[in-house]
């Protein structure tokens, strides 16, 4: 029988934790057959003194054993959710002709192909941006002053959108299937770091996130999988409701005969939305948040979280996080969001002439700057809903401005000039030596140049007076928040999809029997595990379908 038992301990003694545990339960070394660590988290409300929280699951040599636990606060555990992957041999041999296909190659599309792969079903991923390697180096010639590829940048190419980020893996996402820790398996047994099993603030940052995306795709191809790079899904063929196949353009255009095809495409696939929309795929527009990247030094935010001084005490304490929400006296909600601890604030745009920003870290998360986006809830009253399509257009409109007002870099500005202005205060008087400050930003916070630039002209008046009350209302319950002069990066624009594709209880479209929208892009997803959590649920759908078409 297993048990449950919950102990907070300080972080400088983090090294005799077993002794601690044992003394705790009232136990002998030998008792214990075997503890693992479910949940770890840190607990700062007492600060100065901090306490790391941890959950394990235990399991006794003895029943002695187990009634001193219990009379300790040891609790019975509940039975741990397997996730069921799919049999390899599942489907007779000659079935490998009909391979599903996955168009995408971000969360959503790797764990579907993955499942698939698992199956013994080859799937074909096409993946219009290019493999991590060459990625890598078109991003990073971009961030350096090149020219956007716009196929292959932070949005799209081998990993998705989620290979230049913190790699953060919380997901509110309810899950009876054990969905949400396949996932984090996944991404260990793959080469992530052990702690995504239990830290309560998992991430995997994108130097090692780059590695694992690449060995999963290299276990998809070992079992028959295939994945075509710089491959882009120009359009699906449908006759009578049902898909035949799919026109796909690398060098030059190809058909690819399929009658599965799961749609993993991402919220930043806007070409590939026209193109839905023009063949009257249902969808609904969707609200989503806008608004701007601020960026603190990272110790006045540990300071802020940990208490003054915390590091004389306890040294090693990772980069604090933060989440922030308010809702303002009009109604408009001003929130924290992809805060990136020791992170830095990236260029992620993905269309010529159009700006947007983003955050990423790596795994030690131990930059000299922490950001998040603080954002503003938009729907159809800020940028109408004359059509589905609208606030995708809202989204392109303010990249512009923000592509403008940066002469092509990400535009700046420190918030008390910003605050300066939307409080009415003439421009002139603002302007001063910010120039040096924003450098040792843009060294040491930011990928991708910058330019000094009037921010209030991104919004309107309204949402500039609503993220000021935000940032002054934060300014009292992270004290110096706004007063600490912060920078601000705009836009950040793509926090979740503009639009729904709408889909039915087999998640397939509602108009094309064989096509699965799926992930953030098709709007049932927020983040990576989310979205790898719906690649999965899209894959099984893909699976019972064959399944009972080929074993009828
Ligand atoms: C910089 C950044 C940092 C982030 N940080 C985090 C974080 O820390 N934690 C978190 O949970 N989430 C984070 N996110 C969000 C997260 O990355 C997404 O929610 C997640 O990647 C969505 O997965 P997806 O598979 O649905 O779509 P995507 O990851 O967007 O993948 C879609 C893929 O489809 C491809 N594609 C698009 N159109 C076509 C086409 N027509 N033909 C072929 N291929 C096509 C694209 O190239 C792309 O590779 C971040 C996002 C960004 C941009």
């Amino acid at each position: 029988m297993k048990y449950t038992f919950e102990l907070s301990i300080s972080p400088d003694k983090e090294n005799v934790l077993n002794e601690i545990l044992y003394k705790k339960l009232g136990i002998g070394t030998n008792d214990l057959k075997a503890s693992e660590i479910l949940k770890k988290s840190i607990d700062a409300r007492k600060k100065p003194d901090i306490f790391y929280k941890y959950s394990f699951l235990l399991e006794f040599n003895n029943a002695e054993a187990g009634k001193k636990a219990v009379k300790r606060g040891a609790k019975p555990a509940a039975e741990r959710v397997s996730y069921m992957w799919p049999d390899y041999g599942t489907f007779p041999s000659e079935i490998k002709r009909s391979r599903p296909v996955i168009a995408g190659f971000g969360p959503a599309g790797i764990f579907a192909a993955l499942y698939l792969a698992r199956a013994g079903l080859c799937p074909v991923v096409i993946e219009r941006g290019a493999e991590m390697s060459e990625r890598i180096r078109k991003v990073e010639a971009f961030h350096n002053g090149g020219t956007l590829n716009k196929n292959s940048n932070v949005q799209f190419g081998e990993g998705g959108a989620g290979t230049f980020s913190d790699g953060k893996l919380n997901t509110g996402v309810k899950d009876k299937y054990g969905r949400n820790r396949a996932v984090l398996e996944v991404f260990h047994e793959f080469g992530a770091q052990e702690e995504i099993l239990y830290d309560g603030r998992a991430h995997i940052g994108t130097d090692v996130i780059r590695k694992v995306v690449v060995n999963i795709r290299k276990e998809i191809e070992r079992l028959g999988g295939e994945v075509k790079f710089n491959t882009l899904l120009e359009k699906p063929d449908i006759k009578d409701g049902k898909l035949c196949g799919i026109y796909i353009r690398s060098e030059k255009e190809a058909y690819l005969p399929c009658t599965d095809l799961i749609l993993a495409i991402g919220h930043s696939a806007r070409d590939t939305y026209e193109m839905l929309h023009d063949m009257d795929f249902p969808m609904e527009a969707k609200s989503f948040a806008v608004g701007f990247r601020v960026i603190h030094k990272a110790e006045f935010i540990n300071e802020c979280q940990y208490g003054e001084g915390y590091r004389s005490r306890f040294p090693d304490l990772p980069a604090a996080y933060y989440k922030l929400a308010y809702t303002t006296q009009s109604g408009r909600n001003v929130y924290s969001f992809c805060m990136c601890p020791g992170g830095y604030v990236v260029n992620a745009s993905s269309e010529e002439g159009r700006l947007a920003v983003n955050g990423m870290s790596n795994a030690p998360r131990d930059g000299a700057y922490s950001n998040a986006a603080m954002v503003l809830n938009v729907g159809p009253a800020d940028f109408g809903d004359g059509d589905v399509l609208a606030g995708m257009r809202y989204q392109r409109v303010l990249e512009e401005k923000a592509f403008r007002l940066g002469e092509g870099k990400i535009p700046v500005q420190f918030y008390k000039d910003f605050e300066r202005i939307v409080s009415g205060e003439t421009e002139e008087n603002v302007k001063d030596e910010s120039g040096k400050r924003i450098d040792e930003y843009r060294k040491n916070g930011i990928y991708g140049d910058v330019m000094e630039s009037d921010l209030t002209e991104l919004f309107t008046a309204s949402m500039n007076l609503s993220f000021v009350e935000g940032m002054r209302h934060y300014n009292h319950s992270m004290k110096g928040y706004a007063d600490s002069d912060p920078l601000l990066c705009g836009v950040e624009s793509r926090t979740s999809a503009p639009i729904r594709i709408l889909r039915n209880e087999h998640l397939q479209s509602l108009s094309v029997r064989g096509i699965y929208p799926c992930g953030e892009g098709a709007g049932y997803a927020g983040g990576i595990t989310s979205a790898a959590m719906d690649g999965l649920k899209c894959a099984e759908s893909v699976f019972e379908s064959i399944k009972e078409n080929v074993l009828k």
